[in-house]
C-alpha cells in the first residue's frame, strides 16, 4: 500500500496585521505582540484541515525574518554584511513554540529555515567579498538555530529559492552543513523552474524535495528523466494567482505526480509561501488541499 499523503505548506501565510499599532509600539520601544498574528495563521491551516502547518512566518519577510538576529547582519532595505555572520540567540524558536500549543493532536509543525545560499544572494556583502565564506557562515548559523528547532519542530524544511535561478557548485555541502545528522527529516523548497537542476537536485541531502509542480507542471516530464528516490512534496496550487484550484483539478493534478514519481509523493502543498494571497483565497486554496488530500487517501 502507498504510503499517505500529508498535506503541507512551504511557510508564509497572509494573516491581517495591524501596521499603525505595530509603528507606535516600535518607535515607543515597545514589545510588538506577535502572538495574535501567528494564531490568526495557525487557526487559518488547522481550521482548513492542513495536517503540516508552519508558524505562518507573519513577523518578517523571509530574508529579514533570519538577518534581523544574526551577528554581522544590519537590517536596511537588503540586508547589509557588516562584520562575520554568526549565530548569537534562537531566531523561530519562542514562535514555533507559540504555535506549538495552538495545534491539535496529529497536525505536525514544520521549522522553516531560509536557505543559506539565498540569505547571502539576498544581502550586501560589505565585509566578506567572498559568496562562498558567506554562505557557509550563514549555513554554520542556521545548523545552530535547527538544532534548537529539532526540539520543537516535526521535520524542517530549507527555503531555496535562489537555486532556480543560480546553483552553486558546492551547494550539496552547503546544506549538509545543516542536515548533517540532524534528528528530523529534512525538506529542500525551491519554487521557480527547476527543470535545469533536477540531476543535482535528486542528490541533495534532505529527505524530500519541494517544487511548484502547479504554475510548472512541465517538471513532471524532467522528474521522469531522473529516477528519484527522494520522497516529494508537490506543489499543487499556485501561490502567485488568486483562481482557487477546485478539489477536482487538485486530486487530477496529484494523479499525474503518483504516475510520474510511483506513488513517493509524502507531501501536497501551495507552490510555494501564500504571504501574496489575499488571505480568503489563501484559506480557500488550503481548505480544498485538504479535501483533496482526504479524496486521495481514499477517505
Ligand atoms: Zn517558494
Amino acid at each position: 500500500m502507498r504510503q499517505k499523503i500529508q498535506t503541507s505548506v512551504i511557510g508564509s501565510y497572509p494573516v491581517f496585521i495591524n501596521t499603525q499599532e505595530i509603528m507606535n509600539l516600535y518607535f515607543t520601544e515597545q514589545p510588538i505582540p506577535w502572538a495574535p498574528y501567528i494564531r490568526q495563521a495557525v487557526q487559518d491551516m488547522t481550521t482548513a484541515g492542513i495536517t503540516n502547518v508552519s508558524d505562518g512566518q507573519t513577523r518578517d519577510p523571509f530574508i529579514q525574518l533570519f538577518t534581523r538576529k544574526m551577528k554581522g547582519c544590519r537590517v536596511r532595505q537588503r540586508p547589509e554584511i557588516i562584520g562575520k555572520v554568526q549565530y548569537q540567540d534562537p531566531i523561530t524558536v519562542d514562535d514555533q513554540i507559540y504555535a506549538k500549543r495552538l495545534l491539535p493532536r496529529h497536525t505536525k509543525l514544520i521549522g522553516v529555515l531560509t536557505g543559506p545560499y539565498t540569505l547571502a544572494k539576498s544581502s550586501v556583502d560589505s565585509f566578506y567579498h567572498d559568496e562562498k565564506e558567506l554562505a557557509f557562515d550563514f549555513a554554520t548559523a542556521l545548523r545552530k538555530e535547527a538544532e534548537h528547532l529539532v526540539k520543537h519542530v516535526d521535520f524542517i524544511s530549507i527555503d531555496e529559492p535562489v537555486f532556480s535561478n543560480e546553483l552553486p557548485e558546492y551547494a550539496s555541502e552547503l546544506l549538509q552543513t545543516i542536515t548533517k545528522d540532524l534528528s528530523c527529516q529534512t525538506r529542500l523548497h525551491v519554487c521557480g523552474d527547476v527543470s535545469g537542476i533536477i540531476p543535482q537536485l535528486v542528490d541533495m541531502p534532505v529527505d524530500i524535495l519541494s517544487h511548484e509542480f502547479k504554475a510548472s507542471p512541465h517538471l513532471f516530464e524532467g522528474f521522469i528523466e531522473y529516477p528519484c528516490k527522494k520522497h516529494m512534496c508537490i506543489g499543487a496550487v499556485r501561490s502567485d494567482e488568486v483562481r482557487v484550484e477546485s478539489v477536482e483539478e487538485i486530486v487530477t493534478h496529484v494523479r499525474k505526480a503518483l504516475s510520474v514519481f510511483d506513488g513517493n509523493i509524502s507531501q501536497i502543498s501551495p507552490d510555494c509561501g501564500q504571504r501574496l494571497l489575499p488571505r480568503e483565497h489563501a484559506f480557500q486554496k488550503l481548505k480544498n488541499l485538504a479535501l483533496a488530500g482526504e479524496i486521495l487517501n481514499g477517505g
